[in-house]
């Protein structure tokens, strides 16, 4: 964690002195140099690193949230429009032997397949595994 902390205010680690901080300080164009009360940092940059390590968990933590709640709103719509998607690619293009073959104009073919990549893509995102 120490180094992950340090990484929040410095801009480099390896082979910075574990002994004095490494914050860098973009003001002064220079690293902050202070003695250290944890490793790579001293005091004041601690509290610095600690605040951004929080915040960017608290971010991450309510993005993962949001993107959840998201799908699962998302959820009933995507299931209603996969099964007539599906309804849709069976009417167009019914099971059949290999030896059958059916007139289907360009355009029919072309919303045929623009029909699979839709299904394929709402599997996707409703994690259906066909
Ligand atoms: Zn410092």
């Amino acid at each position: 964690m120490s180094r992950l902390l340090a990484s929040m205010v410095a801009v480099r680690l390896d082979g910075h002195d574990p002994a004095v901080c490494a914050a860098w300080i973009d003001s002064a164009d220079r690293v902050c140099g202070r003695p250290v009360v944890a490793p790579w940092l001293c005091k004041r940059h601690e509290t610095v690193a600690r605040k951004r390590a929080e915040k960017a968990g608290i971010k991450a933590r309510e993005d993962a949230e949001k993107h959840s709640t998201r799908q699962e709103e998302l959820r009933p719509g995507r299931e209603a429009r996969l099964a007539v998607v599906q309804a849709e690619i069976d009417r167009l293009d019914p099971p059949r032997q290999m030896h059958e073959w059916r007139h289907m104009t360009d355009r029919q073919a072309a919303h045929l397949s623009q029909l699979y990549r839709e299904r394929d893509d709402l599997r996707r995102d409703l994690g259906v595994t066909a």
